[in-house]
């Protein structure tokens, strides 16, 4: 089948580690369903894995991507089918070890095996064929292609767990998303949107700052020197309820000073850096909280996925690739300059 695969890590040039060629078709063992993949999305984390984070050196050629739409083909031996074969289904991305006392409670992000396709044992999405567990299946959301459902598992979850369960934001609240345009920020954007939140972005760039009005946030705000006089006039002086913060060394300071009284910064990424000033006077003075937030629980996929069919939503897609040219969604991801999701199309 064909895939696209790392073949190594590290070095300057990240995308020579990169491959789109033939690999053989995975077998689902126990537990385990393969999907013919319908489309597959790119994120952060494959370039991370490109890089050689979380992931042995031994352990190549590994194909790439977490996120898929797909048709269930075959169960593994003894697996009770979850969904009929033939069905059209999206794939929550999160592996866990279904035993522990953190899988037995609520929330099983808490798992010390977590994993998510294309890391530890599991190989990913980028493929002809792939190989994700029985129990991850769901069906696509009524109204959404198989492209828009494969925006879902990553970018749209994370997104979803920081707002509504780690941000505790409810209608009438209000977000400020540090960085615009990129998957995670344009998913955060539009489930809060949806959800009745009063949306903020900060950015450095004018055209994404005119592109997310466009899209219908309330306020976009240039990120730096004057960012935090400005969201705090929006906000009569008081501040924002909860900032979503994924960009890091660059944002942080600010991030912090455009809380209001206990409110809260979620954190789901570092991509500027991951070693900002902490200004831990104004945490403990201002009652701040800060709050790390990793993908989510199957049961926060199925409700996002109910959100998505209730509000009829619809992930925001930069452009499309054929899996034969994922090289230049690879590159188009690297370069940063995005306006949603990056899709590879399969069949
Ligand atoms: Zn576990």
């Amino acid at each position: 089948m064909l895939a696209a695969y790392a073949t190594g890590t590290g070095g300057d040039d990240l995308l020579a580690n990169l491959e789109v060629g033939e690999r053989e078709i995975p077998a689902p063992p126990r537990g385990f369903v393969r999907l013919a993949v319908l489309a597959a999305t790119l994120n952060h984390h494959d370039l991370w894995t490109l890089q050689g984070v979380g992931v042995p050196p031994s352990s190549f050629p590994r194909t790439l991507g977490c996120d898929v739409a797909g048709r269930v083909e075959s169960y593994g031996p003894d697996t009770p089918p979850s969904l009929p074969v033939g069905s059209e289904v999206v794939a929550h991305a999160v592996v866990t070890c279904g035993v522990c006392d953190a899988c037995l409670g609520p929330d099983e992000t808490l798992c010390r095996r977590f994993a998510l396709l294309t890391e530890g044992p599991y190989e990913g999405t980028l493929a002809e064929y792939c190989v994700v567990p029985a129990q991850n299946l769901f069906p696509i959301p009524a109204g959404l292609s198989p492209e828009q459902a494969a925006c879902l598992p990553t970018a749209y979850l994370t997104a979803y767990r920081m707002l509504f369960n780690k941000g505790g934001l409810r209608p009438g609240g209000t977000v400020l998303i540090q960085g615009a345009g990129g998957g995670l920020s344009t998913a955060a954007e539009i489930l809060a949107l949806a959800a009745g939140l009063r949306v903020i972005v900060a950015s450095r760039s004018r055209s994404k700052r005119e592109a997310a009005l466009g899209r219908g946030v309330h306020h976009a705000v240039a990120t730096g020197s004057e960012e935090v006089s400005e969201v705090l006039a929006l906000t009569a002086g008081e501040g924002v309820d909860v900032v979503l913060e994924s960009v890091g060394e660059a944002t942080w300071a600010a991030s912090l000073r455009v809380l209001r009284r206990g409110g809260a910064v979620v954190v789901a990424g570092a991509t500027s850096g991951a070693d900002p000033p902490s200004d831990l006077r104004r945490v403990f003075w201002r009652q701040l909280r800060v709050l790390g937030s990793m993908m989510g629980t199957r049961a926060e996929f199925r409700s996002l996925l109910q959100m998505v069919e209730a509000t009829r939503v619809h992930p925001l897609i930069d452009s499309v690739f054929p899996l034969s040219d994922a090289g230049a969604a690879f590159s188009r991801l690297e370069a940063g300059e995005l306006a949603g999701k990056l899709v590879v199309k399969v069949s």
